[in-house]
This record gives structure tokens, sequence and C-alpha cells, in this order.
């Protein structure tokens, strides 16, 4: 299409997956804008993956203070300041954005700022500017929701958590996800007293059983005070005292100085006219797709957490560049949801890909192999730690369907072991690979015997 306000493709929402496709799409000719309200990065990288990471690395640098001692390191000690670290996050993101900005600029699309409206399938309003467009990408992520309990609202999300300039004495930690075991885990190692309160038995639901129930145990071990099992009534905050007070359906109580609301996010849908054109959302506000990414409105598809399938940066980018491929490259491509790696950066990790024990068994004969042990890092300096790894491998054909693994340096393991998954690797492919000695993640080599048998017909007695 020619003209200023004519395009090929219009993406909304300059995050992981806006961009993604974006860059893809103009990279096949096509004359491609992105419109974006806010900052250029999206979620990962101003308010979420990036920052939090940093923060981790913040806490872990605590514990490494902690152990040095015993590596005969003399006189160390320290004080985190959030304020210092709250400014060295602002000039990295700062600089994260700037490369985004830079990369949508070299490969040709241009970027609008301001909150986008449909109009039509083919017709987007950015303000007083009407642009029309061959197809419409929207990427516009997700945003905490705050109506599990009454008075969430009150609590803080992971957004401002990340800007705060001073760490709170205490925090309750409402949720018991990815964003509230990691926000947990960081705010412990850093010093402050942490509840983290989940209505389930284990946090992280949907993760393999031996991976929630160990680390659940190391929260313990870092000196977390877990509140788990029982409903979650309601949050109250004290005006006057500034104080939180969450209320469980047993009636107990916990009290913080500080409230962190993790209990999900939901797609960000509102204002972008989707029921004017026409768009289906289901019952969670989320755009309604097909493998293809491609809504019920010829023309209009969606990306990423707003399409609430796998809310995983690395899918929403998978996602939108398949989608470019596919409609502009001519290149057919589906993102496969099935088989995705992600990992949890508590402190230790976890890491996992494939089926969990449990979902395997469903499905037929499985071997389990596991190796529990503490790794020589932390036992040098007499940390009661320990690592947890396990293979969950196809009692029929041997093939790995499952790698789970909380330990020092899970996300790292797993993400290189998840080529091996992918492959079809079987159980005698990791046997006959050779160890890297010493490492953590040769024990996945070395595992001799399965350490359970499942969903086998006993053989017939005589
Ligand atoms: P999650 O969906 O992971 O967790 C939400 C938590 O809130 C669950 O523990 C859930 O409990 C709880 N909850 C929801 N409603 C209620 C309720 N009414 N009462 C009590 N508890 C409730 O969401 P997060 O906010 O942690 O993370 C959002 C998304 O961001 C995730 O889906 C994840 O994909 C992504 N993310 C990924 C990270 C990574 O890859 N490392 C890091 C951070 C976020 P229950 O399980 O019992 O329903």
């Amino acid at each position: 299409m020619n003209g200023d306000n004519n395009y090929d493709l219009i993406v909304i929402g300059a995050g992981s997956g806006g961009v993604a496709a974006s860059r893809r799409a103009a990279a096949h000719g096509a004359k491609v804008t992105i419109v974006e309200a806010d900052r250029v990065g999206g979620t990962c990288v101003i308010r979420g993956c990036v920052p939090k990471k940093l923060f981790m690395y913040a806490a872990g640098l605590g514990a490494a203070l902690a152990e040095a001692g015993g590596y005969g390191w003399a006189d160390v000690t320290g004080r985190f300041e959030m304020a210092r670290w709250a400014d060295a996050k602002a000039a990295e993101t700062a600089r994260l954005e700037a490369i985004y900005r830079g990369m949508l600029a070299d490969s040709g699309v241009t970027l609008i700022s301001g909150r986008a409206k449909l109009l039509a399938p083919d017709r987007v309003a950015v303000g007083e500017r009407h642009l029309r467009t061959g197809h419409v990408l929207i990427a516009t992520g997700g945003w905490p929701s705050t109506n599990a309990l009454p008075g969430l609202a009150a609590a803080m999300t992971s957004n401002e958590l990340l800007d705060l300039r001073e760490l709170p004495a205490s925090l309750l930690v409402i949720g018991g996800g990815y964003i509230a075991v990691e926000f947990a885990s960081i705010l412990a190692g850093l010093g402050v007293a942490v509840t983290l309160a989940y209505r389930a038995e284990l946090p992280l639901r949907g993760f393999d059983a031996d991976l929630r129930s160990r680390l659940a145990q190391a929260l313990v071990q870092r000196g977390i005070t877990l509140a788990s099992g029982v409903a979650l009534t309601a949050l109250e905050h004290d005006s006057t005292t500034g104080r939180y007070t969450l209320v469980r359906a047993d009636g107990s109580r916990f009290q913080a100085a500080a409230a962190l609301n993790a209990t999900g996010r939901r797609p960000n849908t509102a204002g972008l006219g989707l029921a004017d054109v026409g768009v289906a959302v289901d019952g969670h506000g989320a755009i309604r797709v097909d493998a293809d990414s491609r809504s019920n409105v010829a023309g209009v598809w969606a990306v990423g957490d707003v399409t609430n399938r796998v809310n995983l940066t690395p899918v929403a980018i998978a996602e939108g560049r398949a989608f470019a491929d596919s409609v502009f490259g001519h290149r057919p491509t589906r993102v496969d949801h099935r088989l995705v790696a992600s990992a949890v950066f508590t402190d230790p990790p976890s890491a996992t890909v494939g089926l969990t024990e449990a979902d395997a068994a469903k499905l037929g004969p499985v071997d389990v192999y596991e190796s529990d042990f503490r790794p020589m890092k932390t036992a040098f300096v007499g940390s009661p730690a320990r690592s947890y790894m396990k293979l969950v491998v196809d009692g029929l054909n041997e093939r790995v369907l499952g790698i789970h693994m909380i330990g020092a340096d899970a996300p790292e393991i797993v993400q290189s072991l998840a080529v091996a998954l992918t492959c079809g690797a079987t159980k005698r492919d990791f046997d006959r690979t050779l160890a890297v000695h010493p490492t953590a993640a040769e024990e996945f080599m070395l595992m001799r015997e399965p350490r359970r048998r499942l969903g086998r017909t006993p053989a017939p007695t005589a």
C-alpha cells in the first residue's frame, strides 16, 4: 500500500511479540507501523523479565557475600540500598528501550506513540490520525488483575514493586504462581521478612509435584513464612498505620508493612474497539485466535499474552514471527505450544520442559529417574541446600518425555536439554552422552536405574 497513512500491517503494542512480528513482516517487504501508548519493549523489558532478573542478581550477590567467608574471604560485608539498584535498573531499561527503538527504525518499521483503536478491520485510529491497513496485529499483552479478592487493589503489583526506592521491612505476597514465588524469594534474599500466601497446598500449580514440594522446602529454608492450603478471603489496609492484613477462610490473619498482589494477569483489550469490529474474546477477555493467531474477523490477528495461550516472552516472539512468515513471507509457520520450556527464577531456580510425571503416567507406562544431592558450591560452606533432577521416560520406547530440575543453574541446563527433548532423545541417548565434569548438569547423564516405574501391568503370579 502507498501513502503516509496506508500500511500493509499495523501492529498494536510494542512489546516482545509486537516488535518481533513487525520487524519480521518488514523484512518480508511489508510496509509496517507499530503503535505503542507506553514505553517500547513492553512488560518483559520495562517491568517484567529483565528488571526482575536484575533484581534476582542483586539478591544473589547477598547470598554470595554470605558464602564468601566459607571460601576464605575475610571482612566481607555489605548492605543493599534499593535506591541505588533502582537508579541502575532505570538506566538499563532506558538503554534497552533505546536499542528496541533503534531495531525498529533499522528494520524500516515506523513507530507511532499513542493509543490505537480499531474502527474497522482495515482502519485504525490513533488520536486524530486515521490509518488504513491490510492487516492488524494486536499484541497488547496483559496487566495485573486485582479482582481475585476484595481489597487487592490496595496492594502493589510487580510493576510498583520494581519501582520502589526503599524496601519494606515486611511483605505479604499473595498468590503462588511465577511472580509470587520469584518476588518472595528475591525480597527474602534482600532481607525483607516475607510471608507467601497461596490457597493450594503447594506453589506453582501445573509444575511437577516433586519440584513444587522441593520449592516449598527451599523457600522455607530461605526464611519465608508459607501460609498455604487455605482459601484467601480479603486484604485489609489500615490507612492510619499503613499496614496490610490478609484474612483467610479459616479466620487466620497475616500482617505486613506492604503487600504484593501476584494473583495473575488479564489480557489488555480495553479501549481497543474490539466489540465494535466484532472481534471475539473469551471469558477471561483474551482474544480468541486459531492456531495461526487469526481472530474471527478477517485481517485481524493477535499474538502473545493478549491471547492468553502460553504467557511467556519467547512464545509471544515465536507467535509474532510465525504470523509474519505465514502472512508476508508466504512460508506457513505454526508455533507448537505443547513443548515450551520455562524457568522460575527463585533461589534456587527451577526449570522444566515436557510432561510432568503425573501427566506422563496418564498416557502410559513411565520410568522416572531422579538425582538428589547437595551441590558442591554450597555444600562446601555447610549449606543444607539440595539440587534435584528428574527425567520422565516413556516406559515403552525409552523416549524422554519430561525434564525437571530445581537447583543452581537449572534454567541454563534445562534450556540446553530442551533441544534433546525437541529432537526426540531417548534415555539411551542420555546414557551415551559423556559427562562434563565436575558440573551439576552431568547428573542428567549419570542416572542409572529408574527410581520408580509407573503404569505397568503387574506380571501374573504363577
Ligand atoms: P500465575 O497464573 O502464574 O499465578 C497466579 C496465582 O494467583 C496462582 O497461584 C493462583 O492460585 C493465584 N490466584 C488466582 N486467583 C486467586 C484467588 N481468587 N484466590 C487466591 N489465589 C488466587 O500468574 P502470575 O501473576 O504469577 O504470572 C503471570 C504470568 O506471567 C504467568 O502466566 C507466567 O506465564 C508469566 N511469568 C513468567 C515468568 C517466568 O517465565 N519466569 C515470571 C513471571 C511471570 P491457583 O494456582 O490456586 O489458581
